[in-house]
């Protein structure tokens, strides 16, 4: 027999399945549904902001001239001759020796330098008493100040959160120029999974990659569509895969090992998926490559292996696709509480509880236990070439959930 290729390093592998999803297109979107999207183009303010000088307080609009003997228990009586409420869209200019009620947000009258505060007057509707003198220029908000016309306010590669998307329609958008969310498929194979909800029989198990696959897709802001799964039956596997109009990726999980009844291997070999093994723990057997135009991940079905392989391998490659820059978690250097050992030559992940700069390691190293990596928080990476991490040896950390 040929002696097995070297595996491929964790680096080429994630550089390999990052080339292998194409940047989803810049699509305009209602300002609803870009949360968490990435901006696709630079947006340039069509308008000042404020659009006009306004009120920024409830008042009185005046001259500061007119009102600077005000002050101590001296007060000024003016005439009110007009209210301008908010949203007031006339022009009423305010003659010399007059003060206009006046409401915030509401345009400041030609003819008018300052605002004097409601609390410093009577609060008169036909005459007001003006008891404190203004600066002129005092609660007005200027044309402009917040943003002049025609200043870039969003950059592209901007992920939209609630203040820039309250800022693109404060300059009066209604859509953005977003990377669409990628479209991923997601398809589980074995003969021995059943939908949860059901019974079980002796040798069956929940399937739950899928369910954990969509919600990772979901939480970086792509769509997943879940397929039915499949039993581990080449013609099963082939007929889901048959319709996938508009998809940007598929992945699967199970059935890429070395044993028999390997379905994805047997039913993609030769047809544009190449079959590999990574130096990686969990996660070795994985696969990758184009089934006619369409890209596949084919993950191994251990659900921490699919877990890993997706967070390491596919999730950079998704958030890049949509435009995101900043694809890697956040990584820390923490010291391990206990001593861990890993194979030589493959770069180990364990999962762990990151507390400040010590980290412990929940559960062991199998890739069947679920439940660990549901309790942990992160995950402790331990070179190719470390065997042995004594307790108090400082690794680097993958930053998970805080
Ligand atoms: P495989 O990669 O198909 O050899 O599967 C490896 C292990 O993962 C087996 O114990 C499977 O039963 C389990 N497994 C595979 N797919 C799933 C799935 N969708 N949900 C839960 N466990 C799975
Ligand atoms: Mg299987």
């Amino acid at each position: 027999m040929a002696p097995l290729p070297a595996p491929l390093s964790v680096t080429d592998y994630r550089a390999r399945i990052a080339s292998l999803v194409p940047p989803a297109p810049v699509v305009p979107r209602p300002l609803a549904e870009c949360v968490g999207l990435v901006l696709g183009e630079d947006v340039v303010a069509p308008v000042p902001m404020p659009p006009f000088d306004n009120s920024a307080m409830d008042g009185y609009a005046v001259r500061a001239a007119d009102v600077a003997a005000a002050g101590g228990h001296a007060s000024v009586a003016l005439p009110v001759p007009v209210d301008i409420p908010a949203g007031r869209t006339d022009v009423v200019p305010l003659a010399p020796g007059t003060a206009h009620r006046i409401m915030t947000g509401a345009p400041v009258p030609p003819g008018a330098d300052a605002i004097v505060k409601v609390e410093d007057t009577d609060g008169g509707e036909q005459r007001v008493a003006v008891r404190a003198p203004v600066e002129p220029g005092t609660h007005i908000r200027r044309v402009g100040e917040d943003v002049a016309d025609g200043t870039t306010v969003l950059r592209a590669g901007t992920v939209l959160s609630s203040a820039q998307l309250g800022l693109a329609a404060a300059i009066g958008r209604a859509e953005l120029p977003v990377y669409r969310p990628v479209r991923v498929l997601v398809l589980s194979t074995g003969s021995e999974l059943v939908e949860p909800g059901n019974p079980l029989l002796h040798g069956q198990i929940y399937e739950s990659n899928s369910v954990l696959l969509a919600a990772a897709v979901r939480e970086i802001g792509g769509e997943p569509t879940v397929l039915r799964f499949v039993p581990d039956d080449v013609p099963a596997f082939h007929e889901a895969v048959s319709s996938h109009a508009g998809a940007d990726l598929l992945i699967t999980s199970g059935g890429v090992s070395a044993g028999a009844y390997e379905v994805v291997k047997d039913a993609l070999t030769g047809q544009g998926v190449e079959f590999v093994r990574v130096a990686i723990q969990p996660g070795g057997p994985q696969g990758s490559g184009r089934f006619g135009a369409l890209p596949v991940v084919t993950l191994p079905g251990n659900p921490v292996s699919t877990a890993l392989s997706f967070e390491l391998f596919v999730r950079p490659a998704l958030l890049a696709a949509m435009g995101r820059r900043d694809v890697d978690r956040p990584r820390v250097r923490a010291r391990t509480t206990e001593e861990l050992r890993s194979p030589a030559g493959k770069r180990q992940f364990r999962r762990g509880h990151l507390d400040g700069s010590s980290v412990t390691p929940v559960g062991g190293p199998g890739s069947h236990l679920l439940a660990s990596f549901a309790a942990s928080d992160c995950l402790i990476e331990i070179p190719e070439e470390t065997t042995d991490v004594p307790a108090g040896t400082e690794l680097d950390v993958l930053v998970l959930r805080h």
